[in-house]
């Protein structure tokens, strides 16, 4: 079975970032498990199905028809990147994520990932549910305040306005929701590496996660 780093920790954290970089870097496959969750919100939202309704978000699970093509993720064919970026979308994918019976149609779609030469795939369960054995586990975190900054300058960036306490505690409220939930809580795993990013920067995180899996 072709290889799979999994890089796993809380939102904002700089995962999708440095994952896609130590993909491209080995010349791997990338798998943002979070997208999934929020293309689910996004569509259940588009279909006036509640996030609460863990059947009937669970059934569309099955049809969405997902790909990933140059950076942009493509639901049913469209253009849906920007779309399920949003704040509401992240919050959306926290409250689907927490269904079981959601987690479970999402399996089969993330394992399909693993292909030839290999897999770096970021999220809250890749190393504990989805590739138990994949062969580098890395728990990526940083402090909420540095988070949130980070988040901040981001919709900054963008020209999006941005309210730093809120968005501090929006994410305090996710980072609670994703370790207290019953199904694949986030948690660090035993054989997980700690990188704690407060004091590094994407550079500096991608050249750990790298040295990590040539040992
Ligand atoms: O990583 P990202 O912020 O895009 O994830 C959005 C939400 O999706 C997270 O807050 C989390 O609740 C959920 N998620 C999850 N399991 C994953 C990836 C994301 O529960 N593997």
């Amino acid at each position: 079975l072709p290889p799979v780093i999994a890089i796993d920790g809380p939102s904002a954290s700089g995962k999708g970032s440095v994952a896609e970089r130590v993909a491209s870097h080995f010349g791997f496959h990338y798998l943002d498990s979070g997208a999934l969750y929020r293309l689910l919100a996004y569509a259940a939202h588009h279909q006036n199905i509640a996030w609460s309704d863990a059947a009937k978000v669970a059934s569309i699970a099955a049809d969405m028809h997902i790909s990933f093509a140059h950076g942009e993720v493509l639901l049913d064919g469209l253009q849906v990147s920007a779309q399920i970026r949003s704040e509401q979308m992240g919050k959306g994918a926290s409250e689907v994520a927490v269904h079981p019976e959601v987690r479970t149609a999402l399996l089969q779609t993330q394992r399909n990932f693993r292909q030839a030469p290999g897999l770096v795939g970021d999220g809250r369960d890749i190393g504990s549910v989805i590739f138990p054995d994949a062969c580098l586990k890395i728990f990526l975190t940083a402090a909420v305040e540095t988070r949130a900054q980070r988040r901040y300058d981001q919709l900054l960036q963008r020209g999006e306005r941005a309210d730093y306490a809120a968005i501090l505690a929006d994410l305090q409220q996710r980072d609670l929701r994703d370790s207290q939930r019953v199904a694949a809580p986030l948690k660090q795993l035993p054989d997980a590496i700690l990188l704690d990013t407060t004091d590094k920067n994407i550079e500096q995180a991608v050249a750990i996660v790298v040295e990590a899996f040539k040992k």
